[in-house]
């Protein structure tokens, strides 16, 4: 093959303002900007008449990364978009249905499980403690009961005494975005409705022409917009691979509520609580509560599924107004196609328990800034790997989440049933739970770089929910001795100790950074 590089890619188009279209327009613009001698230009272009989704409140530990690279100050994110500091998810009536006994536990929090002796999961299991897994191997669920943040003003920006992510609020971040991407990473703004989409006759798109009669010609197309998918799937006709069975979740009601004071604490965890058909989750933020109730229209109707999440949020849903959402579960076919490549909705969605939406079209934004094809010869080459390295990432997603639900023990309602049904479960998933009956995860099952959900993840989701390896049979030369993991659990708890000193509360962490930043 010749590769000619007289064809270089000088023209991005974005197609959708949420979150993954200026997340996608930023990392364009900071690594292959007109600032950079790449020179790429930017465009993104949005409807002002429909509306972005506006939920996805919860993130993971790695969007402090992209925001630090992307040079916003995390003063000025934590002010302008009521963020709150995440510090992991707590989950109820997980393991065992509401009413029987059953623990409420993190899995998982963001520390990972502390290993300075060996991994301490196999001597936590033989032990007869009552001490839960998490509190066992890390400090962080300790300072998450106690209502406290995750780091003290003496700490840079970015940077935790433990690890940790945000709560924030999904529209403000988009105006956030859009700001910096138009005034520091110079992006390209236009305002207009999509109306029609150009392809040659190689099936390449050539430009996308608005309402207003603006024809926008590019290079390289980023289909942004939402479910719709108006590029990737509309125009080029990619198929929409239906992930119903596995998970079945397909719609979400959500609402805003306001604190009851302006002191009332905040959490600096999400709360995700099992219901019979699905779950809710409740997010703080500095000014409102976010909350919703993500559910199976296969296994609940929706005038009962709003009546469960008015009786979660009891006295405070008063006539509060609920939004129903509903959502398409699964992924694309492919996800680059000729000269055109979905992030964001478009791309693939799964239900937000573990907040996987921002994580994956923030870390597939930033593979394609940094795998940006040099020429149009090469693009079929860069979109293969991109198009391999995302499908993994959607499977292992899928495996993940699949997870919290197949080896939970709540059979009351058809939804849990259905969920533990053996057709349900991907074989890759089969095959781990079938293995971690015998010996706990290892690193050597999750071998790629790309992994988006790591040994860590698994080991606070499989024994947060009580899962049982037998690790008797096993040589415990493989494990620190017993002596050993005790003491290190020990030096675990002075540690613990040790913060409740010096850690501030939550709320008390965000209103100092506010002001004095
Ligand atoms: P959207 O926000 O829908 O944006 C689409 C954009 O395309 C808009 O700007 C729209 O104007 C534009 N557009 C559409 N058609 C046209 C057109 N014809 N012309 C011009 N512009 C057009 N993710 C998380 O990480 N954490 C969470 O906690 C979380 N919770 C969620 C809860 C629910 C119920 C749902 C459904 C999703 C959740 N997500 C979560 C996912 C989250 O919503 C997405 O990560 C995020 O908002 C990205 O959305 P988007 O930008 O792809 O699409």
């Amino acid at each position: 093959m010749t590769i000619d590089c007289g064809d270089q890619i000088k023209r991005v188009l974005v197609v959708g303002g949420g979150t993954a279209g200026w997340l996608s327009a930023c990392h364009l613009a900071k690594k292959l900007g007109a600032s950079s001698s790449a020179g790429v230009q930017v465009t993104l272009v949005e409807s002002e008449n429909i509306p972005t989704i506006g939920v996805g409140e919860g993130t993971v530990p790695a969007i402090r990364e992209s925001l630090r690279y992307l040079g916003i100050s995390e003063t000025e994110f934590v002010r302008e978009c009521d963020v709150t500091f995440k510090q992991g998810i707590k989950f109820a009536h997980w393991v065992r249905p509401s009413g029987s006994p059953g623990p409420e536990f993190y899995h998982h929090v963001f520390d990972y499980p502390d290993c300075r002796v060996g991994d301490l999961t196999s001597r936590w299991l033989q032990m007869d403690s009552d001490r839960s897994y998490v509190d066992a191997v890390s400090v962080q669920g300790v300072i998450c009961d106690r209502g406290l943040g995750p780091k003290d003003m003496t700490v840079p920006e970015y940077e935790g005494i433990v690890s940790y992510a945000y709560h924030l609020d999904a529209a403000k971040f988009a105006r956030l975005l859009t700001r910096h991407g138009v005034e520091r990473l110079g992006v390209r703004h236009v305002l207009a409705d999509v109306q029609q989409v150009s392809r040659d006759d190689s099936g390449d798109i050539v430009s996308v022409s608005t309402v207003a009669g603006e024809k926008i010609e590019a290079d390289l197309f980023v289909d942004c917009t939402g479910f719709a998918a108006l590029l990737l799937g509309e125009s080029m006709g990619v198929r929409f691979v239906d992930k119903r069975h596995i998970l079945f979740a397909d719609h979400a009601l959500a609402a805003q509520l306001p604190y009851a004071e302006k002191d009332t604490p905040i959490p600096s965890f999400t709360i995700s609580t099992a219901q019979e058909s699905g779950w809710t989750w409740d997010i703080g933020l500095s000014e409102r509560r976010g909350t919703g109730y993500v559910y199976s229209s296969a296994h609940t109707d929706h005038d009962r599924a709003e009546t469960v999440f008015r009786q979660y949020l009891g006295d405070d849903a008063g006539k509060l107004n609920v939004r129903k959402i509903p959502m398409r579960v699964g992924h694309r076919e492919t996800y680059w196609k000729n000269n055109c490549v979905a992030i964001g909705l478009s791309q693939g969605f799964v239900e937000p328990l573990e907040a996987t939406g921002i994580l994956v079209y923030d870390a597939t934004a930033r593979m394609l800034a940094d795998t940006f094809p040099a020429s149009r010869s090469v693009m079929p080459i860069v979109a293969r790997q991109f198009n391999r390295a995302v499908q993994y990432a959607w499977d292992r997603v899928i495996d993940f989440i699949k997870l919290h639900y197949c080896i939970s023990q709540r059979r009351d309602h058809p939804f849990w049933v259905d969920n533990c049904l053996e057709s349900s479960i991907p074989e890759t998933l089969q095959e781990k739970l079938q293995l971690w009956k015998f010996q706990p995860p290892s690193a050597y099952e999750f071998p790629s770089k790309l992994e988006i959900f790591n040994l860590a993840n698994y080991q606070y989701v499989l024994y947060g929910m009580e899962f049982k390896t037998d690790i008797n049979p096993m040589v415990s030369g493989r494990y620190p001795t017993m002596p050993d993991a005790l003491g290190r659990i020990k030096e675990i708890a002075n540690f613990s100790d040790q913060l409740l000193g010096r850690l501030p509360g939550h709320r008390a962490l965000i209103d100092k950074i506010k002001m004095y930043g």
